[in-house]
C-alpha cells in the first residue's frame, strides 16, 4: 500500500512498515492545505493527534481506504464521512494507558511534595525548605472520574504501588473489581477523595464537567488532576478554585487550547502543568507503533 505517516511514529515502526513491502512516505507538520495537496494517492494515512482528517482531506484522497489514529482519541478523525466513503479507521487504544496513568501519579507525587515548585525556586536562588512540608499518597483516598482503561491502570498503580483507596465514577460501569474499586456518586467521590483524577473523553456531556460548583464541593485538601482532555475542566473555574483554596493543588496535562497562552492557572504556585505529554514515553509509543503494524496487517 500507499502509505503516508504524517504525525511523528516511532523509527522501528516506520522500518517495520517499509520491511512489510509497502510505500511509505513520512512528512510531517503539513498544513490542511498542504496535506490536501498532498494525500490524493495515498491508500493509507496513519495520524497522531496533529493531523486532522475531515471531509475535506477524505473528498481529496480518492485512493484512501485505511486512517490509523496511533494514539486513544478519535477527535480528529471525522468518523461520520470515513463510514459514508467507505474508509476504515482504527487506533491503538490501550498503548500508551500506563504512560498516561504514571505522569497522572507522577504529578500526584509533585503536588503533594511540591517537587515542581521547590525545583523552580531553587533554581531561583530559594531555600524554601520550610514552606514545603508535605503529604504522602499512602493509604490516602484517590477518585478516579472515568474508569476506562487509564482510570483503571492510575488506580492499580495507587493500590498496589500506594496502598490507596480507590473510588470510583463512571456511569457506564457499576462495577469494578480488577483493580477493586469502589464505585459511587460523583458527589461522594468530591465529598471523600483526596486525590482527584479525571479519565474520560471530551464529549458533550463531559465538557465543562468539573467546574465552580465541583471545586466546591470538593475538600479543601484535595489535589486534582487531569490527564484526560482539555475542555472536561473548567479552567477559569480551576484558576478560582486555586486562588480561593478550594482545593490544595492541580495539575492539567490537556489544556481546552493547544498549546496554550500564559494565563492567570500560570499565576497559582499551587498549579503546575505539563504540555500533553501523557502518552509520550519511548515504551509507549513503541506499542503504539506495534498495534499501528498489527493493524495494516489486519486489513491487508
Ligand atoms: P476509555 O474509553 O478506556 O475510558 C474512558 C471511560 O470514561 C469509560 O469507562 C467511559 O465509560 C467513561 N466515561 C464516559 N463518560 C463519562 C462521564 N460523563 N463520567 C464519568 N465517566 C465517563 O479511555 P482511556 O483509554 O481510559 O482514555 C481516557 C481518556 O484519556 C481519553 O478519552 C483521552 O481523552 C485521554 N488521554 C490522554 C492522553 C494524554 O496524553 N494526556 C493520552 C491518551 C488518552
Amino acid at each position: 500500500m500507499k502509505v503516508l505517516v504524517s504525525d511523528k511514529i516511532a523509527d522501528s515502526a516506520a522500518q517495520a512498515l517499509k520491511d512489510m513491502g509497502h510505500a511509505v512516505t513520512i512528512k510531517t507538520g503539513m498544513t490542511p492545505e498542504e496535506l490536501i495537496e498532498f494525500i490524493p494517492p495515498f491508500e493509507a494515512i496513519i495520524v497522531r493527534s496533529a493531523t486532522k482528517v475531515r471531509k475535506n482531506v477524505m473528498d481529496a484522497a480518492p485512493n484512501l481506504k485505511l486512517v490509523v489514529r496511533g494514539g486513544v482519541g478519535l477527535d480528529n478523525v471525522d468518523l461520520d464521512y470515513a463510514k459514508e466513503k467507505g474508509i476504515t479507521v482504527n487506533n491503538t487504544p490501550t498503548a500508551a494507558s500506563l504512560s498516561v496513568a504514571e505522569l497522572t501519579i507522577g504529578h500526584m507525587l509533585s503536588l503533594s511534595r511540591y517537587i515542581a515548585l521547590a525545583d523552580s525556586t531553587m533554581k531561583d536562588g530559594k531555600w524554601n525548605k520550610k514552606q514545603y512540608k508535605g503529604h504522602e499518597l499512602s493509604n490516602k483516598t484517590l477518585g478516579i472520574i472515568g474508569c476506562g482503561r487509564i482510570g483503571k491502570e492510575t488506580a492499580r498503580i495507587g493500590i498496589n504501588g500506594f496502598k490507596m483507596n480507590v473510588i470510583g465514577f463512571d456511569p457506564y460501569v457499576k462495577e469494578c473489581n480488577d483493580p477493586c474499586i469502589e464505585m459511587m456518586d460523583i458527589d461522594k467521590i468530591f465529598e471523600k477523595a483526596d486525590y482527584i483524577s479525571m479519565h474520560l473523553p471530551l464529549t458533550d456531556d463531559t465538557k465543562h464537567m468539573i467546574s465552580v460548583d465541583e471545586f466546591k464541593k470538593m475538600k479543601d485538601s484535595a489535589y486534582f488532576v487531569s490527564c484526560a482532555r482539555g475542555g472536561v475542566v473548567d479552567e477559569k473555574a480551576l484558576t478560582n478554585a486555586l486562588k480561593n483554596k478550594d482545593i490544595a493543588g492541580a495539575a492539567l496535562d490537556v489544556f481546552e487550547k493547544e498549546p496554550n497562552e500564559r494565563c492567570e492557572l500560570f499565576d497559582q504556585d499551587n498549579f503546575e502543568a505539563t504540555p500533553h505529554i501523557g502518552a509520550q514515553t519511548f515504551e509507549g509509543q513503541s506499542r503504539v507503533g506495534d498495534e499501528i503494524i498489527k493493524i495494516l496487517k489486519e486489513y491487508i
